[in-house]
């Protein structure tokens, strides 16, 4: 397929390549507008969007809730100030507690603020009630977030020398190994911080029971299990909120990503019992800004009152059912995921090149290791989508197998 590429979008990727400052490889396109799974670039074509914002657009692209919500807000009040309660942001925690096993909600603007959040609560038990103890265990291979704090909860090898000094009181451990965990805590221990599933790691789901033992360790030791469910929250994994897929009630959850459905919003949630911060001790300028409160409330309610989580469940089944049809014609193995988050391996290091050849063929997927594609479209995808997602990636498979 030639892409014609007009004059317009070469200006733009000249001032993209001049001004703004180098942190990614992006490809030479522009996104220019989106509806439902679809996004366009500026040279018209079209893409099916199997990444959706990275887990974030869970209506999909300009969706009607939020469209509406922010129409409404911004002519009412952009902002008051972070010292005042706003409507949207107390009608937003309660839509939250009332579907959550948490009764307090802390609004923020990414998922690694959320986590900035998590971790300074967690210190400020350990100091009220633990004698001092500020040590979070967290997992390899996690994530949490880009901030130094959050950067130094997570449990990726190639940036343990990033940015170094790193922030202190960090231990990592093997993710799904329950003895590693129970070992690694000590008298300096506060809490431990995890994903359900890992997310960028490659798509990794906790075991029933691992998830069940730590629960069981925190509850002994009296240190605060917190679940880091900005990837896997609000219907991502065929629940509103993965831990229900435990039966386990962490002390604290993050959320990011999908709650804004593509707005920057976070939210800390946890129990009346840690409501322990002080007046002072936690906030930011846009801590519960109105226009994120009424686009995540829309995007909140949508998911519930549609059951989009619902939808999450039965459209990952079909995916992997297809999945599994084809896996030995393309090698494919470690098939795995929950809900609307999945992951398999291909038999080569190429993941790379098959997203740059999907992207080629109208297609957004990602890798998020050489081996790995995750797929984690919008909670509205439907089978028609899903068959036409597995003909572009079959047909560019086949191609990668044929060189
Ligand atoms: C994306 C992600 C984060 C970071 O969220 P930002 O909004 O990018 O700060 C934290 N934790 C998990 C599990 C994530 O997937």
């Amino acid at each position: 397929m030639v892409n014609v590429v007009n004059k317009y979008t070469e200006k733009l990727l000249r001032g993209a390549k001049k001004s703004l400052l180098y942190t990614a490889k992006r490809p030479d396109i522009v996104m220019e507008h989106g509806k439902g799974m679809y996004l366009w670039d500026t040279d018209g074509k079209s893409y099916l969007d199997f990444i959706g914002g990275w887990a974030v657009n869970c209506l999909g692209h300009c969706p009607d809730p939020i469209r509406i919500a922010l129409e409404q807000q911004v002519s009412q009040l952009v902002n008051a100030s972070p010292s005042f309660y706003n409507k949207k942001m107390i009608e937003f925690a309660d839509l939250l507690t009332e579907n959550s096993c948490f009764d307090r909600v802390f609004f923020a603007n990414s998922g690694a603020e959320a986590n900035e959040g998590a971790i300074k609560l967690a210190r400020k038990y350990g100091t009220k009630f633990l004698k001092g103890a500020y040590e979070i265990i967290t997992t390899v291979n996690g994530f949490h977030g880009r901030t130094l704090a959050t950067m130094s909860a997570t449990g990726k090898k190639q940036w343990e020398s990033l940015y170094a000094p790193k922030v202190d009181g960090f231990k990592h451990v093997p993710f799904n190994d329950l003895n590693a965990m129970a070992n690694a805590i000590g008298p300096s221990t506060c809490a431990i911080m995890l994903e359900p599933v890992q997310g960028e790691g490659g798509v990794y789901p906790a075991s029933i029971e691992y998830i069940k033992g730590i629960k069981k360790i925190c509850d002994e030791r009296e240190i605060l299990l917190i679940f880091d469910e900005v990837q896997t929250g609000i219907g991502r994994t065929g629940s509103l909120f993965a831990y229900e897929h435990y039966n386990v009630e962490p002390d604290i959850m993050t959320l990011g990503k999908g709650i804004g459905g593509g707005f920057p919003l976070s939210a800390l949630l946890t129990k009346e019992k840690y409501n322990i911060f002080e007046a002072g001790d936690q906030g930011g300028t846009y801590c519960g800004q109105p226009l994120a409160m009424a686009a995540g409330l829309a995007v909140v309610d949508e998911v519930i009152s549609k059951n989009l989580s619902q939808n999450a469940g039965i459209m990952g089944k079909y995916i992997m059912e297809k999945l599994k049809c084809i896996q030995s014609e393309y090698g494919f193995t470690n098939l795995r995921g929950m809900g609307l988050l999945i992951g398999f391996d291909l038999p080569v290091e190429k993941g790379g090149e098959v997203v740059l050849e999907c992207l080629r063929e109208g297609l957004l997927i990602n890798s998020p290791k050489p081996y790995t594609i995750r797929l984690m479209p919008p909670l509205i995808v439907t089978k028609n989508e899903i068959d036409k997602m597995f003909e572009i990636l079959c047909k560019v498979l086949g191609r990668l197998q044929n060189r």
